[in-house]
């Protein structure tokens, strides 16, 4: 299967058909929009498609430093730094942060990244039972040295229970770092995340991980922290030293995205009401969900064949949604991912609803 541009919004298959997608992270419908297209091409014909060099040679761009100033503006930090992925950024963090003897305290449930970090650190990792604090404590001990987990976690679409695990960290003298790959754009006033959600600060949550290829719409990460932070990273942090730096027309667009989450925030608004369409209408179909208040709607079916069927039946249907299997997710809860954007119509997740109801087991 593969997207079609021209469409937009849909993805066809192999077949030709045109599916209605709730399977992406693009939230806010970001993606495919003119301005960011705009954005890129007009910063490539500038300054070209490359960056050449890393971000301490000379790969660091106007582009770049810009977006790391409106970064830190949008989530309230002395300063953000660009990688070019999640998946590295969170390298970056754990392994700097946490080295060899010292432990690292992740939710089960933590994004993959997350766990092979602190396998590059080569600390002693303790996973915790999910998003629950009062057993992260039970588990800390006095070589706890950093607490981990999403703000938004990417399978099931609840939250952490970061005002918890602020105070533990705080009592235990550890770093906190929170992954919002899926938060920021998306939840909180203004979209600025999970710890605006919860009113936390850089005081609370020192280490803030964000990505910018899903709600942005765009590509790469950033960590967003105090000044002090920021600077050790420069120093520390291998998978920010030595690898390229992103493309600066990738900053533009992810640039042109940040302006309109700021400037026209009826997206977040379409993508709460699209959300609340769903699960009233799932509720009144009879459908099980999670309580979940994100984009993030998992339908847990249990095995992987129950989960690929399901999957099959709503493609066949007009709807692409996928099918998610362990090791995603723990054994025996195959689930269907549903994702919402600000896009979808209210005919289109009326659909996905009937379409649901005839494909799911009695
Ligand atoms: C997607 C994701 C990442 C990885 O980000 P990339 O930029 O795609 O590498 C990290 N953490 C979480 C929670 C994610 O969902």
């Amino acid at each position: 299967m593969h997207v079609s541009a021209a469409q937009g919004r849909g993805l066809r298959t192999a077949a030709g058909a045109q599916l209605v997608d709730f399977s992406s992270n693009d939230y806010l419908g970001l993606a495919r929009h003119p301005a960011l297209a705009e954005a890129m091409a007009g910063c490539a014909r500038q300054r070209g498609a490359g960056s050449g060099a890393s971000h301490l040679v000379t790969g660091h761009g106007a582009e770049h430093e810009a977006l790391e100033a409106e970064l830190a503006a949008f989530t309230g930090r002395e300063r953000a730094l660009l990688f070019s992925t999640g998946y590295m950024a969170n390298l970056a963090v754990l392994a700097s942060l946490a080295g060899r003897g010292t432990g690292i305290l992740l939710d089960r449930l933590s994004h993959a990244s997350l766990l092979d970090g602190a396998r590059l650190a080569g600390a002693r990792l303790t996973r915790f039972a999910h998003a629950n604090a009062d057993d992260a404590a039970r588990r800390a001990g006095e070589a706890t040295r950093l607490i981990g987990t999403d703000g938004v976690f990417s399978m099931d679409g609840d939250l952490a229970p970061l005002p918890q695990l602020a105070e533990l960290a705080r009592a235990r003298d550890a770093w906190l770092v929170v992954d919002d790959a899926h938060g920021l754009g998306v939840v909180g006033p203004g979209g600025r995340g999970t710890l605006a959600h919860f009113g936390l600060g850089s005081a609370e949550v020192p280490v803030l991980v964000g990505t910018l290829g899903k709600a942005f719409g765009s590509f790469g990460a950033f960590v967003a922290g105090d000044a002090t932070l920021i600077e050790f990273l420069v120093q520390k942090a291998r998978p920010y030293i030595y690898t390229t730096a992103l493309p600066q027309p990738v900053a533009a667009a992810s640039r042109a995205a940040l302006r309109l989450l700021v400037t026209e925030p009826e997206r977040q608004a379409r993508l709460q009401g699209n959300i609340a369409r769903f699960r009233t209408r799932a509720a009144e179909a009879g459908i099980a969900l999670t309580p979940s208040a994100t984009p993030i709607q998992p339908v847990v079916l249990g095995t992987s064949a129950a989960a690929l069927a399901a999957q099959r039946q709503l493609a066949a249907r007009g709807y692409c949604v996928m099918a998610i299997r362990p090791p995603t997710v723990p054994a025996g809860s195959a689930r269907l991912r549903i994702t919402l954007a600000a896009t979808h119509t209210p005919a289109e997740i009326d659909g996905l609803i009937a379409a649901l109801a005839a494909a799911l087991p009695p």
